[in-house]
């Protein structure tokens, strides 16, 4: 049987007026702040107004370690967005925005798939409202501004050569890693070592993600280190004075997006900070408002449960006040597959054996998510190339555990092809069974809380810290930083810190680079191996066919 693109299938999209969308929402027409046709912004005084309001029921999906092709996390969110919709309930959807700079490199979109989409996806993937644009701005506002304030005279006594402020690009360009600026004579500055990082990766990202209104924004942004004096002391944005101005190059950008789904359910797509230096899940206030005008809320957490759903718990909700209802933890049968040893090349056979050696993995983030006193149900994302045997494989090794999974088909027939799951999360949020509490207390020293998530999560024997790391860390507790949670950033692929070794690994130890303070988002960076802040482009970019065609449709893009 031949499948359509998913672009294919998104241009056939019965898509709704946004204010349709949004009266469903009964959000009054002089609160949604159209976008073209089919997307909005919700009005800041609408969000005050509905404060009062209890919330929703907040569901969480997450997943396996993943293989180099995703498994269907967003997939899987629209899908039980809709199908939660078609079973009589109130629901809608958050994600995140997309990188623009990694659609130019590989193939593939951050809209969901199949007949599980939002729209407009094309927009979505592009330039869609602005917002990332907005924080490449904001954040290069701020470049700027150190080095004018360097330039006249470096008042506050900035050390050239410890300006931790990177410059932002969202493009995936490696040629600008590391870069001299300032070159040329005198009158264009003092030259020194500088780099570029994707936007995504910018604090700015994160501290929009997090924020809980404008107010705390500017706050946020100002408690941004962004360089040190030659005495090791702090230089914050607020030094620079830079805050407010960001903050109105901001103000849209920190309104949610509306958009709908193939079956015009309303999802909120909004804010997209990295997985690995930052927490990867879309805007808090995306979220709380969503639960103020829906009763069910499904949202997405970035990689794997080691890593998005350990932040979503450990930064996000803690930081936010959320208390997650339920969790679905997407596996796939080509990640079991690969998690057993299989080569990606050879996903395509029938292989059950390499399905049940690679369950454990499954296994671990199952156990792990109970330590967060969340519910959860396992959700099997179908692919038409998976054989029964092994389908069966993996629920028989769930039921062993005694959690339910159940085989969704959304990305094959939309919110009907998943109903199953939907009705069995109903049940998890109904049943009163969630107590979350975060894995750590925010009194923990913080080497105590990498070793925390270390050894609950990953099952590490130990964490290898040296003295200089650990002296950073006593030094920012003595400067009153110690309360902030850690903001793990590994490789997705496996429990360890070596992507090769997936399922479940046992006798490692998990070895810390680096640490970084993200003082306007609150969170330290456990730097755990190398992490990229600025990708490139493969030897043959998907720029390459990109092209509009004769009808002006986007060829190439996915
Ligand atoms: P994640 O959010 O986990 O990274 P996505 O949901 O974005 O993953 O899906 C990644 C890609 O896999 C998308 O291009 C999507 O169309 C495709 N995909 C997801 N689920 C299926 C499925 N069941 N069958 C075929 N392709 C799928
Ligand atoms: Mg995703």
């Amino acid at each position: 049987m031949a499948f359509k693109s998913d672009i294919e299938i998104a241009r056939e999209a019965n898509k709704k007026p946004i204010q349709q969308i949004g009266d469903a929402l009964n959000i009054p027409g002089e609160h949604l702040l159209p976008y073209g046709h089919d997307k909005a912004k919700i009005s800041q005084a609408f969000i005050d107004s509905v404060q009062e309001r209890p919330d929703g029921k907040l569901i969480l999906v997450t997943a396996i370690n993943p293989t180099p092709a995703g498994e269907g996390k967003t997939t899987t969110t629209v899908g039980l967005g809709d199908g939660l919709n078609k079973i009589g309930k109130k629901a809608m959807i958050c994600i995140r925005e997309a990188s623009l700079g990694p659609n130019f490199g590989m193939k593939g979109g951050a809209a969901g798939g199949g007949k599980a989409q939002v729209v407009p996806m094309e927009e979505m993937n592009l330039h869609f409202t602005g917002d990332f644009h907005a924080i490449t701005s904001a954040h290069s506002l701020l470049s700027a501004m150190i080095d004018n304030h360097i330039y006249w005279g470096n008042e506050a006594q900035i050390d050239q050569r410890r300006v931790t402020w990177r410059r932002v690009v969202d493009m995936n360009d490696r040629s600008l890693r590391q870069i001299t600026s300032s070159l040329g004579g005198v009158s264009n500055g003092f030259p020194r070592e500088d780099g570029f990082d994707i936007t995504v990766a910018s604090e700015v990202m994160a501290i929009l993600c997090l924020a809980k209104n404008l107010k705390d924004l500017e706050e946020r942004l100002g408690n941004m280190i962004v360089a040190y004096r030659r005495d090791k002391s702090p230089v914050f944005c607020r030094d620079i004075k830079a805050e407010g101005a960001m903050t109105v190059l901001l103000k849209d950008a920190m309104q949610p997006n509306l958009v709908q789904t193939l079956e015009n359910n309303p999802a909120f797509v909004h804010g997209g900070p990295f997985a690995n230096i930052a927490h990867g899940c879309n805007s808090v206030i995306a979220t709380t408002t969503a639960l103020k005008l829906a009763d069910y809320v499904v949202t997405e957490a970035g990689f794997g449960a080691d890593l998005g759903a350990e932040k979503f718990m450990d930064i996000k909700c803690r930081k936010a006040g959320l208390k997650p209802d339920a969790v679905v933890i997407v596996a796939t049968v080509r990640a079991m597959k690969m998690n057993g040893g299989v080569a990606k090349a050879d996903l395509g056979a029938e292989k059950v054996a390499a399905v049940k050696a690679g369950c454990p993995n499954l296994g671990r983030h199952i156990e792990n998510m109970k330590k967060f006193g969340v519910p959860a149900v396992v959700g099997i994302n179908h692919f038409v190339t998976d054989t029964d045997a092994e389908v069966q494989a993996v629920m028989d090794y769930c039921a062993e555990l005694g959690v339910e999974a159940i085989l969704n088909k959304h990305w094959e027939l939309g919110g009907e092809g998943i109903t199953e799951t939907a009705k069995k999360v109903v049940e998890l949020c109904e049943s009163g069974a969630a107590n979350y509490a975060p894995l750590y207390a925010d009194e923990l020293s913080l080497a105590e809380k990498i070793e925390t998530v270390c050894k609950e999560i990953y099952r590490a024997d130990s964490v290898v810290m040296d003295g200089k790391i650990l002296n950073q860390l006593k030094e920012w507790e003595a400067q009153g930083y110690g309360n902030l949670p850690v903001c793990m950033a590994k490789t997705q692929y496996s429990f360890s810190t070596d992507p090769t070794q997936r399922g479940a690994p046992t006798g490692f130890d998990i070895p810390v680079r680096e640490v970084r303070l993200s003082a306007g988002a609150g969170f330290i960076v456990v730097v755990c191996g190398e992490i990229m802040t600025m990708p490139g482009l493969p030897r043959v970019p998907a720029a390459e066919s990109i092209r509009l065609n004769d009808e002006g449709l986007i060829e190439g893009l996915f």
